[in-house]
């Protein structure tokens, strides 16, 4: 089954914990398949990969195929693709083999011509393929060229055939076949990453959540005031579910909290888990004050993720709660946790910030104008950059811009990098921007609050309630909702945030994927 071709493929991916043989789907119904997949790695290119044998047999071509008889165009023969990688559209880590986006820009069947055995075919240095597919149609020839050093550069060329078509150029197609999305909103909101360390029958790795079955709320809804509610395969006990926690109209009671936290937990939970959590906890309602736990509780069923700090001083927190499953996110809601504000840093290592935080904080003069006026100004400058970054609001008046970094940093160098970058920012408009310590000595101006980056410093987490009349959520936006005059702080509540998921997605899902290197600021 074309074991030996996936050697080459299978060293560059280093498949450490891979017993089982990758590369086995069975053939399509039509015959041999093909693929076209447009790359955006360190360079744009489109792959061209042919089914032989139980193999994608491969091309990069950083031009493009193309209808057009008159073109040559470079093809480099690279190793083979399993099968798994076929019709695999989305995101490759930054960092490994061929990072970046994917789209399935064409795909369909193809017939091998003048030979029955394509592999022979490869092998001597010419394959000429009668294409059927969406957008590349008639007959293309890949002819190897001698004498180059590094790689092995092929030619490839349209016939001039029935389907051919002067002067075609693939860049005016860039749609996918599949989803007819651009590589521009794949990468924007991916539903797949492509997890080269894993098995290739394992590495296609969904990023939409699996959402909460409809039953589970129903039960919810039947308790009296308490129950044992089956949620995300857990037994939770679940208490005092008529108690009001938020004002509202009508106010919000901790039953629909609960449900509010199940339904979120899955789409919440990539910017909770592998990572200690604080507690934010007002067990009296929203209206009480609250306080900060973060101690993991003795009683805390022996399920819920743990992690011990080792580096913690006499009277410090010694065991913190981590939300590994999104059940152990409805226990923390159960147990009065209002907010929830999970650590910059990762257990494995706390010292290492994964996103550098812009805190966008208004004082009491600050309008909401000016602080989009703030936002705005760091978008243009993170664009200019050509830095990846999401903006979400707080739930409260505030906006804060997420930062994915590549592992190694330390907090001084994030905190450093995100000072320098709204130094240069608040120099355009000194006149909304307080650089002072005191909140009196501010005048009632924003701080671009730089300090935040710090270990155990936390802010709000994506879809987390605030503790305020109506229960409003802390929402991620895109970067054009900045311009949309319907634009509030604290637009969405735990009411609507889930109808706005469902129409417009995560888009803090894009930063999952986008760990990178901070560039210089001068
Ligand atoms: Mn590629």
């Amino acid at each position: 089954m074309g074991g030996d071709r996936l050697e080459v493929y299978r060293r560059k991916r280093d498949f450490t914990r891979t017993p089982e043989p990758s590369g086995v789907v069975a053939p399509g119904p039509g015959g041999a398949r093909f693929v076209v997949q447009r790359h955006r790695a360190s360079r744009l290119h489109y792959d061209l990969r042919f089914e032989i044998d139980g193999v994608l047999v491969s091309w990069a071509v950083p031009k493009g195929p193309t209808l057009d008889p008159q073109a040559r165009r470079l093809a480099m023969h690279v190793e083979d693709h399993p099968l798994e990688y076929l019709y695999f559209e989305g995101v490759i880590p930054s960092g490994e083999y061929g990072g970046g986006d994917v789209i399935v820009w064409d795909t369909g069947t193809w017939e091998p011509v003048k030979t029955d055995d394509p592999r022979a075919a490869v092998e001597s240095g010419e394959l000429h393929a009668e294409m059927h597919g969406e957008k590349l149609r008639g007959r293309l020839v890949l002819v190897r060229r001698d004498g180059d050093e590094g790689g092995e550069p092929w030619m490839l060329l349209h016939k001039r055939d029935g389907h051919a078509v002067d002067g075609w150029d693939p860049e005016d197609h860039p749609r996918s076949v599949l989803s007819g999305r651009t590589n521009e909103q794949v990468r924007a909101e991916p539903d797949r990453m492509w997890r080269s360390d894993l098995p290739a029958t394992e590495a296609s790795v969904s990023l939409l959540p699996e959402p909460l079955p409809d039953e589970a709320i129903d039960e919810l809804e039947a308790f009296g005031r308490q129950g044992t509610w089956e949620v995300f395969g857990r037994r939770l006990k679940v208490t005092n579910l008529d108690k009001v926690l938020f004002g509202g109209d009508p106010p919000v009671t901790k039953r629909e909290f609960l449900a509010y936290a199940a339904r979120i937990a899955p789409v919440a939970l990539p910017y909770l888990e592998g990572r200690p959590l604080n507690l934010h906890r007002y067990p009296n309602g929203a209206e009480k004050k609250g306080f900060w736990h973060k101690q993991r509780p003795d009683h805390a069923p022996s399920w819920l993720g743990a992690w011990d700090n080792l580096a913690a001083d006499e009277g410090e927190t010694t065991t913190y709660t981590v939300v590994d499953e999104p059940a152990a996110l409805v226990w923390a809601a159960n147990f009065g946790a209002l907010e929830w504000h999970p650590w910059t840093s990762r257990t494995d290592a706390p010292h290492e910030p994964t996103y550098a935080l812009i805190d966008l904080d208004p004082g009491g003069h600050t309008t909401w104008e000016d602080l989009l006026v703030l936002a705005r100004l760091h978008r243009t400058a993170l664009d200019h950059l050509g830095v990846t970054a999401r903006a979400k609001v707080t739930g409260r008046r505030g906006i804060q811009i997420w930062v994915p970094v590549t592992g190694g940093y330390s907090f001084d160098e994030t905190r450093a990098w995100v000072e320098r970058l709204s130094r240069t920012v608040g120099r355009v408009v000194p006149d909304l921007v307080s650089w002072e310590w005191e909140v009196k000595a501010r005048k009632g101006l924003a701080r671009l609050d730089y300090t935040q980056n710090a270990v155990n410093k936390t802010l709000v987490a994506p879809y987390s309630p605030r503790p305020a009349p109506g229960a409003p959520v802390s929402v991620p936006i895109a970067w054009d909702e900045l311009d949309d005059p319907e634009l509030r702080p604290d637009r969405w509540t735990i009411r609507t945030v889930l109808d706005r998921l469902d129409g417009s997605g995560d888009p803090f899902r894009a930063l999952l994927s986008a760990g990178q290197e901070l560039p210089e600021i001068t």
